[in-house]
């Protein structure tokens, strides 16, 4: 086992070891809302929200499901796009003592029964529009309660604005409720419940938030992320954001709540902090830009994609951006040029960040206010923080040719898998959570992601890393996203395989691609294929699916 490798200048303004209060995430809702009462909490579609309006609802909700049986440890789905009802939502269920399971409204019948079922969630709270994917599985799982909202509930305009595509497919169910089936309004709760919220006794290493992992790969699992993890990432955040005000800045909400990274660093953060978010529901470039130039946000947190989306937006120069002063990007490696040219048009920072839903999410990340960022590097481990790199060679072994699985060890790692005691001890060694990500660490401490170790192609005996492809695609102006992908190979094993989408208005052939890839890359490592596509399945966070791809070629082997 290698021994973490401090940075070797931190930043005397960012200490190493950072003191978090010993409380639990909905007394950060409770101090804002009293201290901070008249403070925007919310900005959604031209309407606000108070601190205080976001507390007292969130505590007529917990007051409410404490009211119809809702007991402490019990689990609620919570299946909102980002709105005031998902935010309200999220800290009722802890007002009342209960966990909050984490679920993606665009799940199908089948992802949301699998996830209710294993998480065991006494009641959910979702769209009206998304009832009827509720009441079809409901008798399967032991949902006792549903809480439906509409979209409108809070916005200054019809409903059929939002989310036309939902709301005018909507269905006639006709199910068979058990006889105490409860759906209750969610509207109705907030603004009318009086009853007393319950004050039970809490520990910090309770849990809070059962988080799915992506599913990009095996069967989603429950991640258990304690009031502990999560207080401790959000105080990493702050601590990192080092130049950031309390209750002045703005953040801007596109990643979904729902994912572990908007939930700690949207919501989490700006409740902590007293800051505005501002909320949007879905990724619409032109809307997002807008938005910016309207309401000043000045931390974005955010995915590669959504910065390349913006970035191929043909009239993002016609916004002003200046606003922007900190992004962190993660859950993706960020192309080079995403970054220089993202950072030109805003004159803000966008520095790359590493995490995962097993660490609440982040671990690592470049410095934001500090010109100390090292590009193509995910930066070094956050304060109380500890990184290594598993590997065969010396504990004192750094750089490239040290390859090796990267292990974390901190206060954000999770306290295991939900109801999976196997899966949690395999994903632990003495202590160090694995990674499933190979990467290497320089002298100074940065460490850089080489590729997921799942992920990595053997061809005719090489290690070909496709994320280094994809960084050679994405210089080429005509290429908007990439994904390499190993296929199987009767000769080789395995060969590799590029699926591409191209820029609005450029085109390029197959064989422009290869003399491009030719010319930067070993030939072992040029595709042998291409594929051009439209569009590349993509997770909620817009993380690319390429498992999904993967399946589709290993489909295609098998019928030849
Ligand atoms: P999830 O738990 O779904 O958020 O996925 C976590 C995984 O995302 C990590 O194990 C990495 O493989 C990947 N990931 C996150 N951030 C980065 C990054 N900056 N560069 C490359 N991969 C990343």
């Amino acid at each position: 086992m290698t021994e973490k490798i401090w940075l070797k200048q931190y930043p005397k303004e960012i200490p190493k070891e950072i003191q978090y209060d010993e409380r639990t995430l909905q007394s950060y809702l409770s101090e804002a809302g009293t201290e901070s009462g008249g403070q925007i909490a919310i900005h959604f579609m031209g309407k606000e929200l108070t601190y205080a309006e976001m507390m007292q609802s969130a505590k007529r909700l917990g007051a409410y499901l404490q009211k119809v049986g809702i007991e402490k440890g019990d689990r609620i789905a919570v299946m909102l796009p980002n709105t005031p009802q998902a935010a309200i939502a999220f800290y009722g269920v802890l007002y009342a003592g209960a966990i909050v399971v984490q679920t993606n409204p665009l799940y199908t019948e089948r992802e949301l029964e699998y996830q209710l079922q294993d998480s065991g969630a006494k009641a959910i709270i979702t769209l009206k529009a998304l009832y009827p994917r509720v009441a079809n599985i409901r008798q399967r799982t032991e949902l006792e309660h549903i809480i439906t909202t509409g979209v409108e509930d809070y916005l200054p305009f019809p409903k059929n604005k939002l989310y036309p595509s939902i709301e005018r497919k909507k269905t006639k169910v006709i199910v068979d409720f058990p006889k105490d089936s409860h759906i209750s309004d969610f509207k109705q709760i907030v603004e009318r419940e009086q009853g007393e919220l319950i004050e039970h006794d809490f520990s910090f290493d309770d849990v809070a938030i059962l988080q799915y992992t992506g599913g990009t790969t095996g069967p989603p699992k429950g991640v258990m992320l304690t009031h502990e993890n999560l207080v401790a990432n959000v105080s990493m955040c702050n601590a990192w954001l080092y130049k950031s005000n309390k209750g002045k800045e703005v953040v801007l909400g596109v990643i979904p709540l729902f994912h572990v990274y908007g939930m700690t660093t949207v919501l989490l953060l700006s409740v902590m902090q007293h800051y505005k978010m501002v909320l949007m529901p879905q990724f619409k470039s032109e809307e997002v830009l807008k938005t910016i130039e309207k309401q000043r946000p000045t931390f974005f947190p955010g995915a590669p994609t959504i910065y390349i989306g913006l970035l191929n937006d043909p009239k993002i120069e016609k916004y002003d951006l200046s606003s922007i002063e900190a992004c962190i990007s993660g859950s993706a490696p960020l192309p080079v040029e995403v970054k220089k040219k993202f950072e030109k048009l805003t004159g803000g920072r966008l520095v790359e960040g590493y995490g995962l839903t097993e660490t609440s999410p982040v671990t690592h990340a470049n410095f934001v206010w500090k010109e100390q960022d090292r590009v193509g590097s995910i930066g070094v481990p956050w304060p109380n923080t500890d990184a290594c790199i598993l590997g065969p060679h010396d504990s004192d072994a750094v750089g490239s040719e040290y390859v090796g699985e990267i292990a974390i060890k901190g206060p954000q790692v999770m306290k295991g898998y939900w109801n999976r005691p196997q899966d949690t001890e395999e994903t632990f060694r003495d202590g160090w959570l694995l990674t499933g990500d190979l990467g290497y660490m320089d002298e100074d401490g940065y460490f850089y992601i080489v590729d997921r170790k799942k992920d990595m192609v053997i061809a005719g005996g090489f290690n070909i890393y496709p994320r280094e492809i994809e960084e050679v695609f994405y210089e080429h102006e005509a290429v908007q996203e990439v994904v390499v992908i190993g296929i199987p190979d009767p000769y080789r094993g395995e060969t590799v395989k590029a699926f591409i989408v191209l820029r609005p208005g450029y085109e390029v052939t197959e064989k422009e691609l290869n003399a491009f890839a030719r010319k930067h890359l070993a030939a072992f490592k040029v595709p042998h294929y291409y594929e051009f596509r439209e569009d590349l399945p993509k997770t909620a966070i817009g993380k690319i699916l390429r498992r999904v791809l993967i399946d589709e070629e290993k489909k295609k082997t098998k019928k030849k």
